[in-house]
């Protein structure tokens, strides 16, 4: 997760002192870049998949399910392989936020044949393979979104007590400082420094599920709370957590793509980010916190409210008197503007931006949507630094423009190529839960980069307002959104670019209408006109490419999985959860999640995703057409591109030094 610069961690304090000098030098840093690289053209589409796991060990005798805190000793295995075998290594290991998460990469991306979405699976198995072999049989890793039990009494192995003095780092009642990844001190300074430039601990409430018994109203116990924070922040019907490993601590799937240049890049941003909270309904997996069932399918929020560090004057609470601005969002959040041309006339809300920034990038060359999207940015405080990158070279560093860059967790992100490397300017999407099987999260990824070609190909136009994103960012969350809720969307998904005269006339409110996740993603009759529908576009375009059988055949699956839980054949992995737990002869109507409810899930989980346990309710037998390589004349026809493209690379890098 994000930037992993080494040395000694500053306070929060010392960080604030250096804040302007990080911003100031971070923005030089960024226009280094951009004037280097803006012109740069004709990379080709490359993309990769980030796949983050918990691993999860089972006691079959006490039954039980632990998150295990080797995790990071296993990670640091997985890790020497690609440092001893730079060119020869199954996959890619990152360190994440918690002690028991583990997140993967394929070894290197995907390329722009279709072969290439067959691999993504083949990949995806590998990698749990790779973790598998080195774990006991009693440890799995479970690529689960919210572990139900986190933040529980013993829900860690080993077990520890949190720490709620001044000396913890989270000052959790629940979540033990333990459970934070510790072999790199980025994590648990974020944490310290994210709670002390907030001024009080983390606050998260979401809303408990009431069911028959639960006591109303339903109230935590705060007996342990030494300085009654706890009491004074938590909701009445809510379950309150209160440390940033709340949400840091769930896992996700995310999507990087190349585009081929910086216009491209901008432009898909930009059509994407109305499909995030769309996404977001149709791959819901966690409606349990902290031992309860929750009124929410996903983790969103959640993960959003564990990293604001806004303080009381900017959440608007008192007037401003030390901070600059009042600011709506966390820094993880949905994003607050559109970048491409196109997009401009859909920035229908505030953004609240630094102008000194801004004005110096427009000064530099840079256009208005662009340096607004970089001011706005820039409007957070580092949170996390190190006594030894403070000065920095900036013709070839971009720490400090990715410090705030990579602590700035949207719904999408706007990637510049990072200095000195051959990679281009890239998009990440990063809205989607993760899900249990392979099968499904490569049918998530392949749908979101399946989406960006036929974007592309067919230039169809996704944007509306984003007062509008927001609003289904938040409907997105909900129970059950894809069965029950409507989200507005682009009604006409054909026409109307910002430069096309007759758009200036219709109001952009008017250019989309509500309508279900069924009818978005499988089409329908929307105000009596027909919608095409996301997957029928796809299939259109998959019409207009040559696939090979097997790719054809796995993606035929992908698009199933998706469109039927778009249409309710087949249900997500929230519902899944929901209908596990109150099936379950241990639940008593009260909206606990008890350590055998937990055990029994996980195993349930465990056995899925090994393929022991069908649940056909949730998804259909997938039949497995991955492959770990390409076909051989495609293979062939790869390593001739990728010959070419390090010779162009090479002649550019003879051209400019
Ligand atoms: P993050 O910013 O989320 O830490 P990284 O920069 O490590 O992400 O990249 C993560 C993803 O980007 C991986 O899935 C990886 O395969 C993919 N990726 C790496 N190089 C490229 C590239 N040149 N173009 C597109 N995606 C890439
Ligand atoms: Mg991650
Ligand atoms: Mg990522």
């Amino acid at each position: 997760m994000g930037l992993l610069s080494e040395g000694s961690p500053l306070t929060w304090e010392e960080t604030k002192k250096y804040a302007d000098h990080v911003r100031k030098h971070g923005i030089i840093q960024f226009l280094n870049i951009y004037q280097k690289l803006k012109d740069r053209q004709g990379d080709t589409l490359k993309w990769g998949d980030e796949v983050e796991y918990m691993l999860v060990t089972f006691d079959h005798e006490a039954k039980t399910a632990k998150l295990n805190l080797d995790g990071v000793k296993y990670l640091k295995v997985l890790e020497e392989k690609e440092v001893n075998n730079p060119d020869d290594h199954p996959a890619l290991w990152r360190p994440e936020y918690a002690a028991y998460m583990l997140e993967g990469t394929p070894a290197k991306p995907y390329g722009g044949q279709m072969a290439h979405f067959n691999m993504v699976e083949a990949s995806m198995k590998q990698r749990r393979e790779e973790v598998r072999k080195l774990i006991t049989e009693n440890d799995s890793p479970l690529s689960v979104t919210s572990f139900p039990r986190l933040g529980c009494p013993n829900f860690t192995t080993p077990s520890y007590q949190p720490t709620i003095t001044e000396a913890g780092v989270s000052r959790s009642l629940y979540f033990p400082d333990e459970a934070i990844n510790g072999t790199h001190p980025r994590f648990k300074t974020l944490t310290r420094n994210i709670r002390s430039r907030k001024g009080e601990k983390i606050a998260i409430n979401i809303p408990i599920f009431k069911d028959k018994n639960t006591p109303s109203p339903f109230l935590e116990n705060f007996d342990v709370d030494i300085d009654g924070q706890g009491a004074k922040a938590s909701k009445p019907d809510h379950i309150y957590m209160d440390a940033m490993g709340f949400g840091m601590g769930n896992s996700c799937l995310q999507v990087t793509f190349q585009a081929c240049n910086i216009r491209e890049a901008r432009h898909l941003y930009d059509q994407l980010a109305p499909l995030c909270p769309i996404l977001l309904a149709l791959s819901a997996a966690s409606p349990l916190y902290k031992g309860y069932v929750s009124d929410i399918d996903c983790r969103w929020n959640i993960i959003a409210a564990s990293v604001d560090c806004r303080t009381k004057e900017e959440r608007g609470l008192e007037p401003l008197k030390n901070d600059r601005y009042v600011i709506p969002k966390s820094r993880y959040d949905s994003i607050d503007s559109y970048i491409s041309e196109e997009g401009d006339r859909y920035n229908d809300i505030d953004l609240v931006f630094d102008e000194d920034i801004c004005q110096h990038l427009m000064n530099s060359g840079i256009d208005r949507l662009l340096a607004r999207h970089i001011a706005h940015l820039f409007i957070r405080d580092p949170v996390s630094l190190f006594s030894e990158k403070i000065n920095l070279d900036d013709e070839n560093d971009t720490d400090h423009f990715e410090n705030i860059q990579s602590t700035n967790w949207q719904t999408m992100r706007f990637k510049p190529p990072p200095a000195n490397s051959p990679i281009g300017w890239r998009v990440e999407f990063r809205p989607s839960e993760v899900q249990l099987t392979d099968f499904e999260n490569a049918a998530y990824v392949v749908f979101v980069v399946l989406l960006t070609r036929v974007i592309l190909s067919f230039k169809l136009n996704f944007l509306m307002p984003i007062s509008k994103v927001d609003y289904n960012m938040q409907e997105a969350q909900k129970r059950d959104a894809v069965g029950q809720c409507k989200f507005y969307f682009r009604k006409d998904l054909r026409t109307c670019y910002a430069n096309d005269p007759q758009c200036n006339n219709v109001n952009i409110h008017d250019e989309c209408a509500l309508m279900s996740i069924d009818t978005i993603i499988n089409g329908g009759e929307v105000d009596g006109v027909e919608f095409p529908g996301v997957i029928p576009l796809i299939k259109d375009y998959l019409q207009t490419v040559e696939v090979d059988v097997d790719t054809s055949c796995t993606i035929v699956q992908y698009l199933e999985l998706i469109s039927r839980r778009a249409s309710g054949k087949l249900i997500t992995m929230a519902k899944w959860i929901r209908q596990f737990v109150s099936q379950h002869p241990d639940y008593k109507q009260d909206s606990v999640v008890s350590e055998q409810i937990n055990y029994d899930l996980m195993v349930a989980c465990d056995k899925i995703t090994k393929g022991e346990l069908e649940a056909p309710e949730l998804m259909f037998t997938p039949v497995p057409k991955t492959r770990e390589d390409l076909p051989p004349l495609i293979k062939k026809m790869e390593e001739k591109y990728a010959a070419e493209e390090k010779k162009r690379a090479e002649q550019g890098a003879a051209e400019t030094s």
